[in-house]
């Protein structure tokens, strides 16, 4: 990822050659990556619109048993990834994006690069899971830009 955005601050942020895990926000001082961060509507479309890579996020509610139940998975699926991939999560009764992707059931992960969604899945996984799936569907969309 040469690109991502500051989760303390929202300051967009050009990352060097070095480790990118450690990287710090050039404005506030903050890890540019530690582990999913929670968004808003806004949040999430700066992160969108600044980040280079991909960006998942979790579409999550605090009275939903599994989403409950995922939250580690998430969290251990975002140490093994970051900063490959930004990992965020987006609480679905207080914002609007889920309900304009169509989003109907809960827990739902939603990938996307290059500001455009490439995949989705609906459902409880375990880190590995998801994991793979990240793993297959960024390559799938990677040689799609390819043969393009
Ligand atoms: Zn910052």
């Amino acid at each position: 990822m040469k690109q991502a955005v500051c989760p303390s601050c929202r300051t967009a942020n050009r990352i060097g050659d070095g480790d990118a895990s450690a990287a710090k926000c050039g404005r506030c001082g903050d890890k540019l990556f530690s582990g999913p961060v929670e968004v808003d509507d806004a949040g999430l479309q700066s992160h969108l619109a600044m980040t280079d890579g991909p960006v998942l996020f979790d579409v999550w509610a605090p009275w939903c048993g599994p989403c409950r139940m995922m939250a580690p998975h998430f969290a251990e699926a975002a140490r093994r990834l970051e900063p490959s991939v930004r990992f965020l999560k987006l609480n679905a009764d207080q914002n609007q994006v889920p309900r304009s992707l169509g989003v109907r059931g809960i827990p739902a992960l939603i990938l996307f690069k290059g500001g455009r969604e490439i995949a989705r899945h609906a459902g409880l996984v375990t880190s590995d899971q998801l994991e793979r799936w990240v793993g297959e569907a960024i390559g799938a969309q990677a040689q799609k830009e390819m043969q393009r």
